[in-house]
């Protein structure tokens, strides 16, 4: 199984259950999952759809300290 199988399946597995999401970093640019899970999540709270990825998060929440 190749690089590239993987990153197939990645993204063919988002189109299949229509509800999770591919979504780009606009700090990495890197795709990441934005899972149907998670973006009820955000409309329970009125959040706006994540622009980075969990990483790039993670890293901006600890250098805003
Ligand atoms: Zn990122």
């Amino acid at each position: 199984m190749g690089l590239m199988n993987v990153l197939t399946r990645i993204f063919t597995n988002g189109a299949k259950n229509g509800k999770d999401k591919t979504l780009a970093c606009i700090q990495c640019r890197r795709h990441f999952m934005f899972e149907s899970g998670e973006q009820e999540f955000y409309k329970e709270r009125g959040l706006q759809e994540p622009k980075r990825c969990p990483r790039c998060r993670k890293q901006a929440r600890t250098r805003r300290r």
